[in-house]
């Protein structure tokens, strides 16, 4: 997905008996118990139903809670042989049903779906805590860990050895019995205010309403606009008025458009107080405890900060490099924020109004300063994406890149009549993969953009595992005899996705929990966001962007205006990000677990890097869902992390040529076939030759 991102986890599975009778006969007829008899071995769609979900789930687990026992009572010495590799070849049923089950629960769900999914949820977290909590199978790995040094490992092997010791000691393998449960209670205690947090600001996001009751209130809102908030307002039962609320797709275009200033402030100002109104849906006592307990938690593991622990298993490694690159982008992005607002507050002037520029006034002219200089007509854009050409212009980058051949099959089974398949191979014809693109919305499938596995690559006992891989879009539909126009915004999308597609089958990995994108959160989206790069080169742009009826390719300007689009409006963006970050960073490198005032330490925090008044930090803490209630917590950076590196890594093209051999093998090797079986930093500095830089972005935002 689009900045989200589905990591597999190996061990995250389940464990339930279930009567020998059932087991025999239904085993007979689920095909989940047999090897998939299709062609490269894909899912057979046909075959399968809902009902051998559950089956496979149950029997997955059971089969893998016997391989740990087995694993854990060896009799022999650990080895890697007989301790991480064991572990690797463990579970191979209920990664098969997982995946399978997975990728169609997003793309194909239903009601009941929905039910095996729940149902399965707490079997499988139990499963894994039963495998983490396994005393004997930690000392095993822990055993071969300490004398790692001697055992001429590979560098993969050593990867894997320090991600499974790692694993169990971060959730508490090392530590005496009283330490051990004081960290179980702590963990409780975090789950439950994290989750409270979350419930307190979706309950806020529903509470306000703004009722509009006269005509001339909705002055300057576009009329879809209109109608979605006369369905909103029969939908909360003021039937013939207009309700808007705080959810973004209802705000955000009352922000922009609407010219009643003070019901701009009126809806902007209970947006940023969400959680802040000292009454029981308040958040300040739980993110300041939540902060609090994870200083505690993190002292208890030997980490000095939550960050620090945090931040381990990121390409970032230490609080110190983030806040290194945080400060290097702050101040140019400032600069062009103060610019940005100069400019709107001239436009207020110029309208003959006298008042100071307001946050709630930042959208509505920004919008408007938009519209006067880059104006772009959508539905004309449009005309020249047309989706078959777009997909097209994608294969025709990875071809120049890497040679890769993409072939449709029909012969491939599928699970719905949208998706297409492609047989993916090297320029020598041999087999790397198979790709399945499902690009339309459909009411079983759910919003945005992602890719995923059916299978991922990896190679057992020398014999090599083909990926399966699909990226799934919700892009428009063909319509009226016209073909699929998708937007540009979309074009983007699929170059995205399929920088991650490629990841996942260029992967060149022996364990499948190292492959693919396997990899830590601020590394996983360089594969995808270096092709969007492509998308604006005119060499490509001659390739896949012509106009659907005449076959002209888009002119010159167009394309100019779409790059100068692209600039507008950084400032305030990078700005009121950057700041989210910093305060993202502060909270989580405390190192007292000493409950603070939320507002008072936000405050000083903002303070500190100079953020102006115009412009409010992206998420205040009482509402900061990603780090309190979501697992971003010190990772709220990763964002533009990525954007670094991926505008870091074009460069090379650049330097060279669009398509330059060397550099595109270099990047093939050194990062799509590597997944994770390597420290990220290694195998970037292995391609680049250096640490990234934080110029290129500076320059591609329009703020150098
Ligand atoms: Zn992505």
């Amino acid at each position: 997905m689009k900045k989200s991102f589905l990591l597999f986890i190996a061990l995250g599975l389940l464990f339930l008996t279930c009567s020998k009778k059932e087991e025999t006969s239904k085993k007979e007829e689920n095909p989940f118990f047999s090897k998939f008899n299709t062609v490269f071995n894909v899912p057979p769609f046909d075959e399968i139903s809902e009902e051998h979900y559950m089956p496979a789930f149950k029997e997955g687990m059971r089969q893998q809670q016997e391989e740990i026992v087995a694993i854990a009572d060896n009799p022999n010495p650990p080895s890697f042989e007989n301790t991480l590799e064991a572990l690797e070849k463990s579970g191979a049923l209920l990664q098969k049903v997982s995946n399978v089950f997975g990728v169609l629960n997003g793309s194909m769900t239903n009601d009941h779906m929905q039910e095996i999914a729940k149902e399965a949820a707490p079997l499988r977290s139990k499963h894994r805590d039963d495998i983490m909590l396994n005393e004997k199978l930690f000392q095993r790995i822990k055993g071969v860990y300490d004398q790692r040094d001697k055992l001429d490992l590979t560098v993969e092997q050593n990867t894997l050895l320090e991600k499974y010791y790692k694993d169990f000691v971060r959730g508490g393998a090392n530590l005496d019995e009283e330490k051990k449960a004081k960290l179980r209670e702590i963990n409780q205690e975090l789950s439950l205010l994290t989750l409270k947090f979350g419930e307190n600001i979706l309950k806020e996001n529903n509470r306000f309403e703004m009722v509009i009751e006269k005509e001339e209130d909705l002055a300057g809102l576009p009329q879809a606009v209109i109608t979605g908030a006369a369905e909103a307002a029969k939908e909360r039962g003021h039937e013939g008025k207009w309700v808007f609320t705080l959810h973004k797709p209802s705000m955000i275009p009352f922000l922009q458009y609407s010219e009643r200033r003070e019901l701009r402030e009126k809806i902007f100002k209970a947006y940023i107080n969400r959680g802040n109104n000292n009454d029981e849906l308040d958040n300040k006592a739980n993110l300041s405890k939540i902060a609090a307990l994870r200083v505690e938690r993190a002292n208890l593991l030997g980490y000095k900060t939550h960050a620090d622990f945090v931040l381990e298993l990121n390409m970032a490694k230490k609080p110190e490099n983030v806040y290194n690159l945080l400060n290097q982008l702050w101040k140019p992005a400032l600069k062009i924020a103060k610019k940005e607002a100069g400019e709107l507050q001239a436009m207020i002037h110029k309208e003959g109004k006298d008042f100071e520029l307001q946050p709630w006034d930042w959208w509505y002219y920004a919008e408007k300063l938009k519209k006067a200089k880059y104006e772009l007509e959508e539905e004309v854009l449009r005309q020249y994406f047309k989706l078959e050409n777009v997909r097209d212009g994608a294969f025709y980058v990875a071809n120049k890149l890497y040679g890769l051949q993409f072939i449709e099959r029909d012969d491939i089974p599928k699970y719905h009549e949208d998706v297409k398949v492609f047989e993916v191979k090297e320029a020598d014809g041999s087999h790397v993969g198979v790709l399945y693109t499902d690009y339309f919305p459909r009411a079983s499938k759910r919003g945005g953009a992602w890719m995923n596995s059916f299978r991922k690559q990896y190679r057992l006992d020398g014999k090599e595992v083909h990926p399966v891989i699909t990226n799934n879009g919700n892009f428009s539909k063909p319509t009226g005899g016209k073909p699929a126009l998708i937007s540009f915004e979309d074009v983007s999308t699929l170059f995205h996705e399929f920088g991650h597609a490629l990841h996942g089958l260029l992967s060149d990995c022996t364990y499948n929990r190292l492959s693919g994108t396997s990899v830590p959160r601020d590394f996983v989206e360089l594969p995808s966001q270096i092709m969007e790069n492509w998308v604006t080169e005119p060499e490509v742009l001659r390739v896949y962007a012509k106009h659907y009826e005449t076959g002209e390719v888009i002119p010159h300007e167009l394309v100019d205006k779409i790059k100068k689009a692209a600039h507008f409006n950084q400032g305030f963006a990078t700005v009121e990000y950057l700041a989210a970050s910093f305060l993202d960073m502060d909270w989580h490198t405390l190192t007292e677990a000493k409950e603070l005032d939320p507002i008072e330490f936000e405050n000083k925090s903002l303070e500190k890097i100079g953020l102006i008044p115009e412009i409010v930090v992206r998420y205040r803490s009482p509402y900061f869902n990603h780090i309190f209630s979501g697992g971003y917590s010190s990772g709220y950076y990763s964002y533009i992390w990525a954007e670094v590196l991926d505008a870091d890594a074009f460069e090379a093209f650049k330097e060279t040529s669009l398509f330059d051999q060397k550099t595109a093998l270099s990047f093939r090797r050194n990062i799509l076939e590597a997944g994770g079986t390597e420290d990220p930093m290694v195998l970037y500095k292995r391609f680049r030759g250096a640490e990234p830089k934080v110029e290129s972005l500076l320059k591609k935002r329009g703020l150098k």
